[in-house]
């Protein structure tokens, strides 16, 4: 029997909550991946904003290889080095006191949305359970994460969702005045909303939340599990606010590749309230993820990196409104550092996803944020020559979804 696997294994023995293009990678070297063909590609996804340091890092490829000779795992029974320094690390970089390691963006924010209800129960008593959240958010795919996400379509039709979630309109003040109140135990929003087009919140909504969190003492939740660890220029978005959330959810970038979440709070939130016993992960803070961990974080905090994510994205989206001029594709390109979201023109609405196609065609990938965005989320250290030979496929790819 071969080994050899093909894309039309992916329909015969996949559960099909996925649609994969029909490329597989097999390699991948800073910003380029090759596929079974040996046709090299420009990353321009980045995996969905994880690749942090593109592929095969050097700084990541030794923690990984020297971590995975000395241990793997032993459980929350007992801590770890690796878990401990990148905790220590974290917590100095940030406004945090406390971490709690799990496994993804998810968890992360089911841990969360947990701590501040745990919280604001033992606090205030049964009723104050409301959670505040916003259209078009997305969370996370646990059932509590959708169920707080702001998307309909990823928690309807199976059975009842958890009861206390108020979704209202991103930057509708009067609608979050009206729903935030003595029942609320936390606001949940992501500081640069990612899946729903590469949004920023304006400082002064958050500021808004901010007040309103702290009036009625309800968790300040900032999901930045795609706008953290670097990705907007800042080393966490809410740096570039001034506002400072109470709980801090982080993943994606974070790792690199390697799986890991992280929820950040302060040592007057978690330690009376996430007690042993009311949380946990079998995975959570395991070494091999936290050594990978702390080396990308390592490299992703020194200045050059975040200043180099600054001028690549301002070089970027220059080079993208071009494109979009030229061949009158987009209407507007949003750049958030190394995250940019190309909203399509009138013409092209709808078609995110055939773009998609034709960059991979083209020899560029992307991703997109809903039907009617490109989005675009590069490694934070892709080079010069990588950026501008990606821009160039991309701009032949637009060229070609023109109408003859
Ligand atoms: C990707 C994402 C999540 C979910 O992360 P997973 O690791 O897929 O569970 C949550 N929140 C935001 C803002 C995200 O972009």
């Amino acid at each position: 029997m071969s080994d050899a696997v093909q894309r039309a294994d992916f329909d015969r023995y996949m559960v099909p909550v996925f649609a994969p293009l029909d490329m597989i990678f097999v390699r991948g070297q800073g910003s380029r991946l090759w596929d079974q063909q040996g046709r090299d590609y420009i990353d321009f996804g980045a995996g969905v904003a994880v690749t942090a340091l593109g592929h095969a890092h050097p700084a990541q490829v030794s923690a990984l290889t020297e971590q995975a000779g000395k241990l793997w795992h032993v459980s929350n029974y007992y801590t770890n080095e690796p878990a401990l320094r990148l905790a220590k690390k974290l917590c100095d970089a940030t406004f945090a006191e406390r971490v709690f390691f799990c496994n993804s963006g998810a968890e992360a924010n089911e841990a969360a949305l947990k701590l501040a209800r745990k919280r604001a129960v033992n606090l205030h008593g049964p009723e104050k359970i409301d959670i505040v959240s916003f259209n078009g958010s997305f969370h996370g795919r646990t059932f509590f994460t959708v169920s707080v996400g702001g998307q309909a379509k990823y928690s309807s039709g199976m059975g009842p969702n958890p009861a206390g979630i108020i979704h209202v309109d991103l930057h509708d003040e009067a609608a979050v005045r009206r729903v935030v109140g003595r029942n609320t135990c936390a606001i949940i929003v992501e500081p640069v909303v990612g899946e729903s087009g590469v949004v920023p919140v304006q400082p002064e909504f958050l500021r808004l939340l901010r007040e309103l969190a702290s009036e009625h003492d309800a968790a300040l939740i900032f999901d930045e599990v795609q706008s953290g660890n670097g990705r907007t220029g800042a080393l966490y978005a809410y740096m570039n606010s001034g506002v400072v959330p109470d709980i801090m959810t982080t993943a994606k970038g974070i790792g690199g590749g390697f799986p890991i979440g992280v929820m950040l709070t302060t040592a007057a939130f978690a330690d009376a309230h996430f007690t042993p016993g009311v949380h946990g992960s079998t995975f959570g803070g395991n070494p091999l993820a936290c050594a990978v961990a702390e080396a990308v974080f390592d490299v992703i905090r020194t200045p050059a990196v975040l200043e180099g994510v600054r001028r690549k994205a301002a070089h970027a989206a220059r080079r993208l409104r071009e494109i979009g001029r030229e061949h009158g594709c987009f209407a507007e390109v949003r750049e958030s550092g190394l995250w940019l979201g190309c909203e399509l023109s009138d013409a092209y609405k709808g078609r995110a996803g055939a773009f998609m196609q034709a960059s991979a065609a083209h020899g560029v990938l992307h991703i997109v944020a809903g039907p009617d965005v490109v989005r675009l989320a590069t490694s934070l250290v892709i080079s010069d020559e990588e950026l501008d030979e990606g821009l160039d496929r991309l701009a032949r790819a637009c060229a070609a979804m023109r109408p003859a």
